[in-house]
């Protein structure tokens, strides 16, 4: 089963749009959104998904009953700030970033095969495009970054990014960047 990962979308529409596009090319069961959509009528434009949207709450999400709402409207299932996913062995926690000593802490529980997180704008793992894991292996986490247009600033906060398509036959997952 192919999951697409997603985190940071921060308003932007047409990055969401394309993020689409690449999910329903690469016929993703699943997308999981990792926080911070910021205005809730962003999650609608799922709406083009042939997938699942699976969504946590990130630090930026303040407007939680409309998010919920429009993720009810897609048919998609808003969790709280911590989600979980069981696919056969496989143990997925979903957690936004917001405190760090938290995702230590899940990192560290051993309690998920894989931790999928955003908030940092970073990609997770550093340097990495294209990796596999194991279910006997220390916890993977994977940051996709931030799916907003990269834009210079001097906070440089939208550098990094794009999309992860993670396969838990192949257990390989990859990066794509956005624009
Ligand atoms: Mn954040």
């Amino acid at each position: 089963m192919k999951l697409g990962i997603i985190s940071d979308t921060h308003d932007d529409v047409n990055n969401v749009r394309e993020a689409i596009e690449i999910f329903n090319r690469e016929g993703v069961q699943y997308v999981i959104h990792a926080g911070d959509y910021v205005f809730p009528g962003i999650v609608m434009e799922f709406k083009r998904l042939n997938a699942k949207l699976i969504g946590v709450l990130g630090n930026n999400d303040g407007e939680k009953g409309h998010l919920l709402k429009s993720f009810l409207e897609i048919g998609g299932e808003l969790k709280g700030e911590l989600g979980e996913m069981h696919i056969g062995d496989l143990k997925i926690g979903i957690y936004h970033g917001t405190s760090a000593e938290i995702k230590d802490q899940l990192i560290e529980s051993g309690r998920y095969n894989i931790v999928i997180c955003g908030h940092t704008h970073k990609k997770e793992p550093v340097g990495v495009e294209i990796g596999s894991y194991s279910i006997d292996s220390p916890t993977l986490v994977l940051n996709p970054g931030t799916a907003h247009k990269k834009v210079e600033s001097l906070a440089r906060a939208f550098i990094e990014g794009g999309v992860i398509i993670l396969d838990t036959e192949s257990q390989e997952y990859k990066h794509i960047g956005l624009p």
